[in-house]
């Protein structure tokens, strides 16, 4: 008997963000840990997903998704990112964000390969980096400001680099990236010859009037750069998985393969729903909906300080990294536990989102829940000893 595990997936273990999700189902608690997002979606999503059901539109659309939503996407690239895209030769529709980045790490990287990334990160970026056999080195921004300067990148820098990966709005920070740490990263990417993989999948979460800039609108940054978003955060969507990434036909034909061998497309009713809602719904909806996150957003930094569990401040996304030293662990997997048997209330260990030891005094917080909850687990959180 073979020991079942592939040797490409021995380090893997389950997210902490899925672990705690379960852990808070058995004690019954309220869900800030992994982003779920159970809030109404829009009608609009849900009838024409409905009716493109009934009409039975259900047989595999082309790898790179149904021609309507292709088209919905290069209309929304150009409106909301600024970025002219060809929808038949420049995209991919995907099985979310997620299955994006892994097309793009399977399809455009070798072994060995080195990729830089930001610390805090996201873990599923990590780990799809190491499951394709590349190596990430981290980059570890300070809070509160996780700045990004050239040097920074420049201390990591190594000849097997071959990309950067970029996340604005930032999980789990919540940073939204200027447009000068961008002009940092893309003078970086453009002296050395590397590539950039940027995932934007909080991009309509911008607070306080801040802007979502996308990297690939930066001079020489389109032919080298991946932008990848999905529907799962916008239209509070998270189960349909659905995403695309957006890149130069060099890029995105790699891309699509993968995702062709993998998958052979994402779910056809739900991507003609996406597109048709796409159609149907107004720049209003948007602005309404960042207006009511960064109300969440308010609301969960006021409990946080409040219960002296002092948070940073996020500028976009729907998290937030909050300081729990004051509770005297030394771990913040004993934190988060702590926090959910005695408090009631699920997070995720800052463990998860380092590589470095700087994640111990720190748990994030996921405000995509109603008001009332949210308002529920602040009180709950201002009691906990
Ligand atoms: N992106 C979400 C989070 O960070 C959900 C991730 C997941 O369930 N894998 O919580």
């Amino acid at each position: 008997m073979n020991d079942a595990r592939s040797d490409r997936i021995d380090f893997l273990e389950q997210s902490y963000i899925r672990h705690m999700s379960r852990e808070c189902e058995r004690v019954g608690g309220i869900n800030l840990g992994q982003g779920l997002c159970p809030l109404p979606s829009p009608p609009e999503v849900l009838e024409s997903a409905s009716d493109a059901i009934l009409e039975d539109r259900s047989t595999y659309s082309p790898y790179e998704g149904v021609p309507e939503l292709r088209e919905a996407l290069a209309n929304k690239m150009a409106d909301h990112n600024g970025l002219e895209i060809d929808p038949d030769e420049e995209l991919v529709v995907t099985i979310g964000a997620t299955g994006a980045f892994a097309c793009a790490v399977h399809g455009l990287f070798d072994p060995g390969d080195e990729f830089m990334l930001f610390e805090p990160y996201y873990g599923y970026h990590y780990n799809t980096i190491r499951a394709g056999e590349c190596t990430p080195h981290m980059v570890t921004l300070e809070p509160p400001e996780w700045t990004i300067t050239r040097d920074q990148l420049e201390a990591h820098y190594t000849e097997a680099t071959e990309a950067i990966v970029v996340n604005t709005p930032v999980n789990p920070s919540g940073q939204v990236l200027s447009r000068d740490e961008l002009e940092v990263i893309a003078g970086f990417c453009r002296d050395h010859d590397i590539l950039a993989i940027t995932d934007e999948i909080y991009e309509y979460f911008v607070y306080d009037e801040r802007e979502h800039i996308s990297l690939a609108t930066l001079p020489g940054m389109r032919e080298r750069t991946v932008t990848i978003s999905g529907f799962s955060k916008t239209f509070a969507i998270t189960g349909w998985r659905l995403g695309y990434a957006v890149a130069p036909p060099r890029l995105a034909d790699p891309v699509g393969l993968v995702d062709d061998i993998h998958y052979v497309c994402a779910p056809t009713p739900l991507q003609h729903g996406v597109a048709r809602a796409m159609d149907e719904l107004s720049d209003d909806y948007y602005r309404k909906m960042a207006a009511e996150f960064q109300e969440r957003r308010d609301s969960i930094c006021e409990a946080l300080e409040a219960a002296d569990l002092a948070p940073y401040h996020p500028e976009g996304a729907y998290y937030v990294l909050a300081d729990v030293s004051r509770l005297g662990f030394d771990d913040s997997v004993d934190a988060a536990m702590h926090i959910l048997e005695e408090g009631g209330v699920a997070s995720v260990p800052g463990t998860s989102f380092y590589h470095s030891e700087s994640g111990r005094d720190l748990v994030r917080f996921c405000y995509a829940v109603e008001g009332d909850k949210l308002r529920e687990a602040g009180d709950r959180l201002q009691s906990l000893a």
